[in-house]
């Protein structure tokens, strides 16, 4: 019989993504039941690991006896000190920054980071993305997984798939950038997807 898992997202490329993974390993991944009507936590925490543990926590108390999971992702540019982290969805935002070339948040992050790598020349944009996954039960963590996928910063956006940072995360190996990848190779190479396999591999064992 497969287990049933909640996800404390109502993200609906995370629950596509999480659902492929899960039904190889015999997990069944489904929304949490009233999500929407649960006031959001603080993700006040300094690494994704505390993020994720928190959220993972809070929402166990709202499922009796149910494993949550929760994950907190983001990217890290070297030549930034791994800015933006885990302030990667409001990094813009947290700047003030503002430009009428950008309608939405991905697209002033975006912008934000072209100028913030623009005054600092040129040179190799080393970057990453990072996940951690945390599953709790009844308010306690059951365990933590995370994941991470090398890339570089492009001075251009490249492609239309993905969300975030993806047309400027180029992956060297592929010749491509995560927005020029299709959703399956995405799961199978992303941060998330290998946070992902990996948990469900202890949680598994
Ligand atoms: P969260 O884990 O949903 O809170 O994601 C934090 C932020 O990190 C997102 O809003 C994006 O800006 C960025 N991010 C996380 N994962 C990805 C990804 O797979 N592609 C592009 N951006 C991502």
């Amino acid at each position: 019989m497969s287990q049933t898992l909640y996800v404390a997202s109502s993200n609906p490329g995370k629950l596509r993504d999480f659902a492929v993974a899960a039904e190889l390993f015999q997990f069944d991944v489904v929304p949490m039941p009233g999500l929407s009507d649960i006031p959001a936590p603080t993700e006040d925490g300094i690494t994704f690991e505390d993020n994720a543990r928190l959220k993972a926590v809070y929402y166990s108390a709202f499922a009796l006896d149910s494993v949550v999971i929760a994950d907190d992702s983001g990217l890290e540019v070297d030549a930034l000190g791994g800015e933006p982290g885990v302030r990667s969805a409001r990094f813009a935002e947290d700047a003030g920054f503002v430009s009428d070339k950008a309608d939405t948040a991905d697209e002033r992050n975006n912008l934000y980071l072209l100028q913030r790598l623009a005054s600092r020349g040129a040179g190799t944009k080393a970057a990453r993305y990072r996940c951690v996954i945390a599953a709790a039960r009844n308010e306690e963590i059951l365990t933590t997984a995370e994941g991470s996928v090398e890339g570089e910063i492009l001075l251009k956006p490249r492609g239309s798939g993905g969300f975030g940072y993806d047309p400027l995360f180029y992956l060297p190996t592929l010749g491509k950038t995560m927005a020029e990848i299709d959703l399956m190779r995405k799961q199978s190479l992303s941060h998330r997807g290998k946070a992902f396999v990996a948990l469900l591999e202890k949680m598994r064992g």
